[in-house]
C-alpha cells in the first residue's frame, strides 16, 4: 500500500507537476552522458554504472527532452539574444571523453531525433588504442584481481560483499581518486598494468570524429590532451599544455574552431580556470544542477544521467523534477497533489499499478523510485 501511494505521487509529480514547473523558464539544462552501449555487450557489463546508457534509454531520453525542453546546441542555448520561443527551458546534450560507441550507437539516435550535441575529446587519445586508468581497473576487477588492486593502492573498501562486480569496480575507482593521475600511472607502470584498450572500449578515430561533425549535429569540444585532472597540485605548465595544446590537436584535424571545454572529473583550480576562460567560449564541470538565467558561459553545471537512475520514462521525469524542484516544493504543489489524488478513481489506480504506467515497474514487478 505504501509502495502504491509512492507510485501514485511519483506519477502525478512526473506527468502533471513537471510540465507546470518547467513553464516560462529561461534556464539552461546541460545533460552529461559518457558511453552508449547495448545492454548485452561485454563493455556494458564491465563499465561503471554511472558511465553508461543503452541505446534504448538514450532514445527515450531524447523523446522526453524534446517534449519538455527546447533542445539546442551550446552556442544557441547560451545566446541571451535568442531566448527560447517555446516557453520551455533550454537543454543541451553533451558526451564526455570521445568513446567510439558515441559514433556507432549515439549518432544514429541523434540523427533520428535531429538533436544537436557536443562531444568533448581527449585529443591525444583519439585514434589510438590508449585507455583510461579506470578501464584498466575495471578489466582487472573482471579478471578477479581486485585484491591485488586493493593491496597495491592500500585501499579500504567500505561496500557490502553482495555488491555487483561493476559497482565494486566503481567503488575502487572512486577510492583511487585520492591519488594524482601521475601517481596512478607510475604505479601502473611499476606493476606492469599498462594495457591497450579492449576493442569495445576504444576511443573514436579521427575519421569518425569528422563524420560526426559533418552530420551538423555534433560540435567538437576539448576534454584536455590526456584527461589529467586539473587540480592545483598539477604543475602550471602541464595544466597549460593540457588545455591549449588540445585545441591545437583538434583544430589541426578539423576545419572548425574548438570553442568548448570540459574539465576532466570536474576538477578545477584557479590557473586552469584562468586559461580555460581565456581560450574557450564555454566550459562545463560535473557540478550538479541547472544553470539559472542569466547564464554565465563558464563552469556550467550539468546533470549526469545513466541507466540505473533513468532507464524508464517515470525515472527520468522524477529525476528532472527532483533537479528542478530540489527543496523548493511549494504549498501549491502539495495542494495540487492532494486534489489530483482525490480525483483519481480506484480503477485508475489499479490500472496504473498493473502495467499501463509507461514502464515504471521493473521486471520483478516492484515499483522503482529514482
Ligand atoms: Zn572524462
Amino acid at each position: 500500500m505504501k509502495n502504491l501511494a509512492k507510485l501514485i505521487v511519483n506519477l502525478i509529480k512526473a506527468y502533471i507537476l513537471l510540465p507546470l514547473k518547467l513553464r516560462n523558464k529561461q534556464d539552461v539544462w546541460v545533460i552529461m552522458y559518457h558511453r552508449v552501449l547495448p545492454k548485452n555487450s561485454s563493455a556494458y557489463e564491465r563499465e561503471e554504472p554511472g558511465m553508461v546508457v543503452c541505446p534504448e534509454t538514450l532514445n527515450m531520453h531524447l523523446d522526453f527532452f524534446k517534449k519538455h525542453f527546447d533542445v539546442q546546441g551550446l552556442d544557441d542555448a547560451l545566446n541571451h539574444a535568442a531566448p527560447s520561443n517555446t516557453l520551455k527551458p533550454k537543454l543541451v546534450i553533451t558526451f564526455d571523453d570521445g568513446w567510439s560507441d558515441n559514433f556507432s550507437h549515439a549518432l544514429p539516435i541523434l540523427k533520428k531525433h535531429n538533436t544537436p550535441s557536443t562531444i568533448y575529446l581527449v585529443s591525444q587519445m583519439i585514434g589510438t588504442n590508449r585507455t583510461f586508468w579506470p578501464n584498466i581497473i575495471l578489466a582487472m576487477v573482471e579478471a578477479g584481481e581486485s585484491a591485488r588492486i586493493v593491496k597495491t593502492f592500500k585501499l579500504e573498501p567500505t561496500v557490502p560483499a553482495t555488491i555487483s562486480q561493476r559497482e565494486f569496480g566503481a567503488h575502487i575507482i572512486n577510492l583511487m581518486k585520492c591519488y594524482s593521475d601521475e601517481e596512478i600511472w607510475s604505479t601502473f607502470e611499476r606493476e606492469n598494468w599498462i594495457e591497450s584498450a579492449k576493442d569495445d572500449d576504444r576511443m573514436l578515430s579521427w575519421n569518425e570524429v569528422i563524420e560526426m561533425q559533418h552530420s551538423n549535429l555534433v560540435e567538437i569540444g576539448s576534454h584536455t590532451r590526456n584527461h589529467y585532472r586539473l587540480s592545483k597540485d598539477l604543475p602550471k605548465n602541464v595544466i597549460e599544455n593540457e588545455i591549449t595544446q588540445s585545441v591545437i590537436d583538434i583544430e589541426t584535424k578539423l576545419t572548425s574552431a574548438c570553442k568548448h571545454f570540459c574539465y576532466p572529473n570536474g576538477d578545477t583550480c584557479p590557473s586552469a580556470i584562468e586559461i580555460v576562460n581565456a581560450s574557450f567560449h564555454t566550459s562545463v564541470t560535473t557540478r550538479k544542477g541547472i544553470n539559472r538565467f542569466p547564464i554565465q558561459p563558464h563552469n556550467l553545471k550539468r546533470i549526469g544521467v545513466f541507466d540505473d537512475i533513468s532507464d524508464t520514462h517515470l525515472k527520468i521525469a522524477c529525476k528532472a523534477l527532483r533537479v528542478e524542484g530540489k527543496s523548493r516544493h511549494s504549498i501549491s504543489d502539495f495542494a495540487a497533489v492532494t486534489v489530483i489524488v482525490i480525483s483519481i478513481g480506484a480503477d485508475q489506480i489499479y490500472r496504473l499499478r498493473n502495467g499501463s504506467s509507461n514502464g515504471c515497474v521493473n521486471h520483478t514487478g516492484t515499483p522503482t523510485y529514482p
